[in-house]
């Protein structure tokens, strides 16, 4: 037990040691805890995402052109992404519900169940896209996260990363995959959305398309079809359709380099599925 107690006594001084040393390096002490809460919020997603593929099992398998099609929109829109230490990531989940989500460390997931519904209309996948890139972007999910684990927890993660193995890390996992399933705040998705438009329209596709899609799921809403978990997490009010068809109005589509991508995704619901490798967008 002394022996133990004096380990982490020394694990302590040590970070002290380093925490200082980066603060008397002065401006790169910013950059030092950047560097850190990103190597955190990087393994975090990867158990998150971890757990996603347990839940959903392996991804959808879709055609050639579907994925193209996928990859193409995801491209562009990540690419206008502000945050450049984050490895986007596009999964397509092979799963009915109805969902799109982010997980820290820049994993977005899209289900077949949400393409069913908006695959034929490139600009409303766009600004899906776009809106759970900038989940991301504004640090929402680790910004909960840091909020719940309290400062102890934060600072057994500052020292070192732990093992994936350990209760501390399973209790972050944990509460992170809770969090993602709890949802976000208005403020948050009024956050998501605006910044979710923008990367829209500077990657050259139509914000209308955000409104596109708020109004299906309107229409969804009213039916009370099962698996409709989206709206669980990004709670859907009159005002938030109002301001994104404001901002729609107000924003113009950026010129493209190359044409917009053209949309041949085809519904599962009775369709079945082509024979291709899983997708995956690094
Ligand atoms: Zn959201």
């Amino acid at each position: 037990m002394a022996r133990r107690l004096t380990a982490v006594r020394a694990r302590w001084w040590l970070l002290v040691l380093v925490f200082l040393t980066a603060a008397s390096a002065g401006a790169s002490a910013q950059s030092f805890w950047d560097e850190l809460l990103t190597g955190i919020e990087l393994s975090i997603g990867q158990s998150v995402a971890a757990g996603v593929f347990e839940e959903y099992g392996p991804p959808a398998r879709l055609s050639p052109e579907e994925q193209q099609w996928l990859a193409a929109i995801f491209s562009d829109i990540a690419g206008r992404a502000q945050r450049k230490e984050v490895p986007y990531s596009l999964t397509v989940l092979d799963s009915p519900v109805v969902n799109a989500f982010a997980a820290p460390g820049g994993y977005i997931f899209l289900t077949i169940g949400l393409l069913d519904y908006i695959g034929h209309d490139t600009d409303a996948v766009a600004n899906v896209i776009g809106h759970e890139i900038a989940h991301v972007e504004r640090r929402h999910g680790m910004n909960a996260l840091g909020r719940r684990l309290g400062l102890g927890l934060v600072l057994q993660l500052a020292l070192g990363p732990p093992s994936e193995d350990s209760p501390v890390w399973h209790q972050v996992a944990v509460i992170a995959t809770e969090l993602m399933h709890l949802g976000w705040s208005r403020d948050q998705e009024h956050e998501a959305d605006n910044t979710g438009q923008r990367l829209a329209a500077a990657a050259g596709y139509d914000p209308h398309g955000m409104v596109r899609f708020f109004t299906i799921l309107r229409e969804l809403e009213g039916l009370e079809i099962p698996f409709l978990e989206f709206l669980s997490t990004h709670p859907l009010t009159s005002e938030r359709i109002e301001r994104a068809r404001v901002r729609a109005e107000l924003l113009t589509p950026a010129p493209r380099s190359r044409p917009k991508p053209v949309s041949p995704y085809t519904p599962r619901g009775s369709a079945g599925e082509p024979e291709a490798p899983p997708f995956f967008v690094p």
